[in-house]
């Protein structure tokens, strides 16, 4: 696949103005009750535009993006590139609906990602970032881009989203094993598509 877009000098510096603000963003921290993580990585010529949930705890104190379980198995089984592909930020841009690790809810599970972020710096990075296809993972991203719409439809069509080809996968989490165990035809056919789709858009 060809990926040559014109990126100007203007969209250039416009783009990464808005990344500092992003990075500089502290509006959740009163929510929070601690200091607000930004996660933000990627160039605006990244092939593929990855959009889960929210950082984990773990990300939150490494600064590193899915440095976690969940990105062990996504990048490893399911994507089965290797971790410097990945990390490449000509390659993955990677983004959650909301930038920062929410806190821990009541009970188990963190909290649920605050809205206003997706509104404010999603919308934005969306607009610039010039990627070939999109990846959204787990129910939280899915439903934020098509609203109304049962996960697991989602996860078993090739979907568009901006003109661009979309993929939606469950959330990796250890912690989702019942789907996984309900839906075997995920792992057994149609996470080696989206892989194979992944690796032709990447060229490896
Ligand atoms: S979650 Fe979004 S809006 Fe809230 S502090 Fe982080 S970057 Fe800012």
């Amino acid at each position: 696949m060809s990926h040559n877009h014109y990126v100007s000098e203007e969209n250039l510096r416009k783009f990464h103005n808005l990344q500092k603000q992003i990075s500089a963003c502290r509006d959740c921290q009163d929510h929070f009750g601690f200091e607000p993580h930004p996660i933000v990585f990627g160039n605006l010529n990244a092939k593929i535009m990855q959009i889960s949930q929210a950082p984990s705890l773990n990300v939150h104190n490494t600064r590193i993006p899915f440095y976690d379980a969940s990105g062990k198995r996504l990048r490893s089984e399911w994507y089965q590139i290797p971790d410097e592909s990945f990390y490449n930020p000509d390659n993955f841009y990677i983004v959650s609906v909301a930038h920062c690790y929410p806190g821990k809810a009541p009970g188990s599970g963190d909290r649920k990602p605050p809205k206003c972020c997706a509104d404010k710096w999603l919308a934005q990075e969306l607009a610039f970032v010039q990627n070939e296809i999109y990846i959204l993972i787990g129910g939280y991203a899915a439903a934020y881009f098509f609203p109304g719409e049962a996960l697991t439809n989602l996860v078993f069509q090739d979907l568009e989203l901006n003109g661009k080809k979309a993929f939606v996968l469950p959330h990796p989490s250890p912690l989702n094993i019942k789907w996984f165990r309900d839906h075997p035809a995920f792992e057994e056919i149609r996470i080696k598509k989206v892989s194979q789709v992944i690796h032709e858009v990447l060229g490896l």
